[in-house]
């Protein structure tokens, strides 16, 4: 059977600052929902990396005494260690200075420059170098940046522009025509409001300094840095290559079924992007999802702002699958979240070690007292009870309102409907009572049913917690004897049907899969 491609990108993320909380939470949530597709069949590329060009990766590695090649070359590998750390299933890390990214993005300036939207002119302005954007007079605040608040320097040049003010009403025509583009609705007003205001055209290239890639039809111009960064969600599939391989790929994957971003970069995403993918004729993304920031005690998580708490030293702390579930169920995805260690505490002791650990260890503890550690006959379903029903009713519901909840990118109420299983069955254990059931062989039947009942849900729950949590989920998945592994199903309706928790399977009861965290 063919499966449908399904094509996630991340941004790509600057190298000059590593690896942060608010990169792997975007990276965070793009991995599961690429775990989430590959589970429901797809057929999934997806896609993180690193914008190695421009004028503020040239200074840093000036100041640390590189070249910038050099520099860029030692900070990737710490991008690829912290998602490794973090698990994450990326099928391509693309770096913006291969020689497949400078050949594509050649191939589609030139492009542009032969549908006549690119042209000469003259550049007077301001730039932020950190944020590479340029800005108009009116937009400075008190004479700095209006995006980070730092100093902006003038520059005057002779650039190439981008004709993007021709694309106005093309956008908004796509903006109305598909209004899942850019999600969440507030962005999309956002957007749409900016664009409403008018376009004007983009100074795409620079002459004053070198670290880009040279414009095809005039190489004393390297290509301003945000118009080669976005490119790379291209390259990554195959174009500007001529390899009938790459071809096809391409064929296959683009457009892009949705782009993470932070919503700070939404107008390149949003505006930008799509206008030079239909200038170049092609067709534009289906979805850029904006995200919210991460704030501690309300304010913005950012190195420079000194409040940084690192990816590893939660790791450490908490584990990679209670960090990955923190960031996930907090913060609603698209809005700001505060968080806090004092709430990722208690996250880890109620939903993690109480929930979800207490329920796994008391139920393999039953099974391996009561039933000699092997799961118990599957029930008669003519003997179910109103409360056994009830069990099954929210398994069985879960496949349809998961998918409802991913396919809006709302991890919260996704994870909140795999919660309703394990909240539903504890309640079970506890109406139920298994160590009464355990006291006379004339309950035998009932203390079965009960126990294979709750494994079962768990085995259930395990599934759909595990884009989230995938490590924890497969250890519950081994602890129940299930041969299969989690993370290899990709039939998650069929994975996911009542029963399919084979009797006389050898359970194994092992440690607390979360051990409760005192705080000191
Ligand atoms: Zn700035």
């Amino acid at each position: 059977m063919d499966r449908t491609p399904f094509y996630i990108t991340t941004p790509i993320y600057y190298v000059n600052s590593v690896p942060h909380l608010g990169t792997a939470y975007t990276t965070i949530a793009a991995d599961a929902l690429a775990r989430y597709r590959r589970m429901t069949g797809h057929d999934v590329f997806f896609l993180t990396g690193l914008d190695e060009h421009g004028q503020k990766v040239a200074q840093a590695a000036d100041e640390n005494g590189m070249t910038p090649q050099a520099w860029v070359d030692s900070i990737a590998p710490k991008f690829q260690e912290a998602w490794d750390m973090l698990d994450i299933t990326y099928d391509d890390f693309i770096r913006t200075t291969e020689p497949r990214h400078e050949r594509a993005s050649q191939k589609l300036m030139q492009t542009l420059k032969d549908n006549g939207y690119i042209y000469q002119g003259h550049y007077e302005g301001w730039y932020c170098v950190p944020d590479e954007t340029f800005y108009t007079e009116e937009q400075l605040v008190e004479g700095t940046c209006p995006g980070c608040g730092r100093d902006v320097q003038f520059i005057r040049e002779d650039n190439w522009f981008f004709k993007l003010s021709a694309f106005q009403d093309r956008l908004l025509e796509l903006y109305h025509d598909n209004p899942t583009f850019v999600q969440p609705d507030t962005r999309r007003n956002e957007v749409l409001s900016f664009v409403e205001g008018g376009l004007r055209d983009l100074s795409v290239s620079r002459t004053t300094f070198t670290w880009g890639i040279p414009l095809p039809f005039d190489p004393e111009h390297v290509m301003y840095v945000w118009f080669d960064a976005l490119i790379n969600y291209m390259t990554a599939v195959g174009y500007g290559s001529d390899d009938p391989a790459d071809v096809a790929r391409f064929e296959r994957f683009w457009p892009a079924d949705v782009h993470f971003v932070g919503k700070d970069i939404i107008r390149f995403h949003c505006v930008i992007w799509p206008a030079m993918l239909m200038a170049a004729g092609l067709p534009v993304p289906k979805q850029v999802f904006a995200h919210g920031f991460l704030l501690t005690k309300g304010e913005k998580m950012s190195k420079s702002k000194g409040n940084a708490i690192t990816p590893a030293s939660l790791v450490e702390r908490f584990g990679v699958d209670a960090y990955r579930y923190y960031f996930l169920r907090d913060v609603q995805f698209g809005s700001d979240g505060s968080i806090s260690i004092e709430s990722m505490v208690q996250r880890y002791n109620g939903d993690l070690a109480n929930d979800w650990g207490n329920l796994c260890s008391r139920l393999l503890n039953m099974t391996e007292k009561y039933c000699e550690g092997v799961v118990p006959a599957r029930p008669h379903a003519a003997d179910a009870t109103s409360d056994d029903d009830e069990v099954r009713a929210i398994a069985e519901g879960l496949p349809a309102a998961y998918e409802a909840a991913m396919s809006r990118l709302d991890y919260v109420s996704a994870l909140e409907g795999a919660w309703s299983l394990v909240k539903r069955v504890n309640r079970y254990i506890e109406d139920s009572a298994p160590w009464g059931l355990a006291k006379s062989e004339e309950t035998r039947p009932r203390l079965d049913a009960v126990l294979y009942n709750a494994l079962e849900a768990v085995r259930i729950s395990a599934l759909f917690i595990s884009p989230v949590m995938p490590n924890t989920s497969a250890d519950v998945w081994r602890r129940l004897g299930v041969s299969a592994d989690v993370r290899e199903v990709t039939d998650l309706a069929a994975a996911a049907g009542w029963g399919g928790l084979a009797p006389g399977s050898q359970v194994t009861k092992g440690d607390a899969l979360f051990q409760r965290i005192v705080e000191e």
